[in-house]
């Protein structure tokens, strides 16, 4: 489920056209989620989406004078507007692939580990609550703070993935564990499976039970920094190979992007309360969180 290694070859197409310079599956994509945006705008209640991709004139002043200029307004939404999401993921790719490739080369390991919580009879939001509720205890422990010390452990990076399936619809992070050295990946695979059980405890405490950490994928990131940057970035992406039709054929749990295609091709109202569901319980809610003093590793600043 969450192992990168295990990628169609479809992903691996639509990953790399948008990557490079613009193709004609890029120019695909970016137009199939324009006219997304466009539908969305129609019935989503969060009001700045309805307002992306608007032309604005605005009025510049250069050097004492005042001239209009036309802008184009960008919601930012990086849940709900496909254009904003988007691009936003793909931004957050290159980041990552550029930090990922320093901190190897110059600081230490990397490892990366997902966590969810077991799948219970409520609604998206309530997941939500209970799985950013859980982080927020276990990152909040003397155990964890410890773990941090014993393992060297310099910052981490949660990026908040979503899979949508109706009433099986559940939230996960995906965690990547930055170390101030060269550690093996048995000393990590130890690290995490040490958090892992705190996960378990922190989430019994809550009254979430039957956590299925066991099952969760992880491992070390060595090589391949930009493949696994676009795993962390998948939820932004079209594959364009999918179509509603694949859809209809073969049901199954999606990205959140994909329902909201089948929607408005199909009309399908089940896709429609599926993603008014998700577009609730993402409201307001961070999608990528770095831990504090999170250091991106910067080019020094030129002195002339
Ligand atoms: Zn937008």
């Amino acid at each position: 489920m969450n192992n990168p290694n295990e990628r169609t070859s479809s992903e691996n197409g639509i990953y790399l056209s948008i990557y490079s310079s613009p193709s004609t599956n890029a120019q695909a994509a970016a137009k199939e989620l324009a006219e997304l945006r466009e539908s969305v705008s129609l019935f989503t209640s969060a009001k700045s989406v309805k307002q992306c991709g608007k032309k604005l004139t605005v009025v510049k002043t250069t050097g004492g004078k005042r001239e209009p200029k036309e802008i184009t307004y960008y919601c930012k939404n990086k849940h709900v507007c496909p254009v904003c999401m988007s691009y936003a993921y793909s931004q957050l790719g290159k980041k990552l692939t550029t930090l990922l490739d320093k901190w190897l080369a110059s600081r230490g390991s990397v490892y990366t580990q997902t966590f969810t919580l077991p799948n219970r009879p409520k609604s998206l939001a309530f997941k939500y609550k209970d799985i950013v509720s859980t982080w927020g205890y276990l990152v909040g422990t003397k155990a964890f703070q410890q773990l941090k010390q014993d393992f060297g452990l310099s910052q981490y990076f949660r990026v908040t993935e979503d899979v949508l399936d109706g009433k099986n619809s559940f939230p996960h992070f995906h965690l990547t564990w930055f170390f101030g050295s060269h550690l093996s990946s048995q000393l990590m695979a130890d690290f995490c499976q040490q958090v892992a059980d705190l996960w378990v405890l922190t989430a019994n405490r809550q009254g979430i039970r039957g956590t299925q950490s066991i099952h969760q994928w992880s491992g070390p990131v060595r090589f391949g920094t930009q493949s696994y940057a676009r795993y962390l970035t998948k939820h932004g992406y079209l594959e364009l190979s999918f179509t509603p039709k694949d859809w209809l054929q073969k049901p199954g749990r999606h990205k959140p992007l994909d329902f909201l295609r089948v929607f408005v091709k199909t009309g399908d109202s089940s896709m429609y309360d599926t993603w008014v569901d998700y577009e609730r319980a993402t409201s307001g809610k961070q999608r990528f969180r770095a831990s504090s003093q999170f250091d991106w590793l910067p080019e020094p600043k030129k002195v002339s």
